[in-house]
């Protein structure tokens, strides 16, 4: 159950229905991180940096910079390709996401912010 108003909408996951049947995405904006606000991240090329980042922290076992990162990825506006999980003699080949590594997150209903 969601509510911004009298009504009441049905929530299931991220996803709200309104009682007239339409359907919208709750989009994440921002977070709030150790007291610190962080905004959404929706420029390619932030996520790419934090996501290469990322992953040379796990593969040097620096588990809590991973760790700062981790969130940030997981709220942003794109999500790794599933198509070849980073494997980088994969990727050059990619149809899915055209090389670049990652897609943006996918819905096809509106977006409530
Ligand atoms: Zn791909």
């Amino acid at each position: 159950m969601f509510r911004i108003n009298a009504e009441v909408w049905d929530m299931n996951g991220l996803t709200v229905t309104r009682p007239d049947g339409s359907v919208y995405d709750l989009v994440l904006a921002g977070l709030r991180i150790n007291g610190r606000e962080y905004s959404n991240i929706d420029d390619p090329d932030t996520y790419r940096a934090l996501a290469d980042s990322a992953q040379i922290a796990l593969e040097n076992h620096d588990f809590g910079t991973y760790q700062r990162a981790h969130p940030l990825l997981a709220g942003a506006s794109f999500v790794k390709c599933n198509s070849y999980m980073d494997h980088f003699s994969l990727r050059e080949d990619c149809q899915n996401c055209g090389c670049l590594g990652f897609t943006a997150r996918s819905s096809s209903i509106p977006k409530l912010r």
